[in-house]
């Protein structure tokens, strides 16, 4: 009788203390992948890179298409790295893919989050061995 509001009451608290430590950061960590979720980013490989032309690959994040042209540099350290330049803006960024450990780029969103679309974009195409 005395130990089961005292066990209740405690556990009430605790509950209390992790939903407000926990609550505000999960929110946080919920908000991204949905926001990922909801923006469909697709990849089309638009011309496949041959011996002498570089390729062409479209990245479309939601409705905003951005154009590539990449091409494959030798590579010795692990996974494959393409040179991928962003058509109009001069951006050039050499972008490795293989297993996770070997995955980098030089973006900014690579820089600050560990991850970018240009690696997932070429993981995808080197999964589906279209280059
Ligand atoms: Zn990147």
């Amino acid at each position: 009788m005395v130990l089961r509001p005292n066990s209740l009451k405690r556990s009430l608290e605790v509950c209390d203390g992790f939903g407000r430590s926990i609550t505000p950061s999960y929110g946080l960590e919920q908000d991204a992948p949905q926001d990922a979720k909801m923006k469909t980013r697709t990849i089309r490989l638009v011309r496949p890179p041959t011996s002498d032309e570089p390729g062409v690959l479209c990245i479309t994040d939601g409705n905003k298409s951005t154009f590539y042209v990449f091409r494959e540099i030798p590579c010795e350290i692990g996974g494959r790295a393409f040179a991928v330049h962003r058509l109009g803006l001069g951006s050039l960024y050499h972008v490795r893919v293989g297993a996770p450990v070997e995955c980098t780029c030089e973006c900014m969103g690579y820089l600050s989050k560990g991850r970018c679309k240009h690696i997932q974009g070429l993981l995808a195409l080197t999964g589906h061995g279209m280059v």
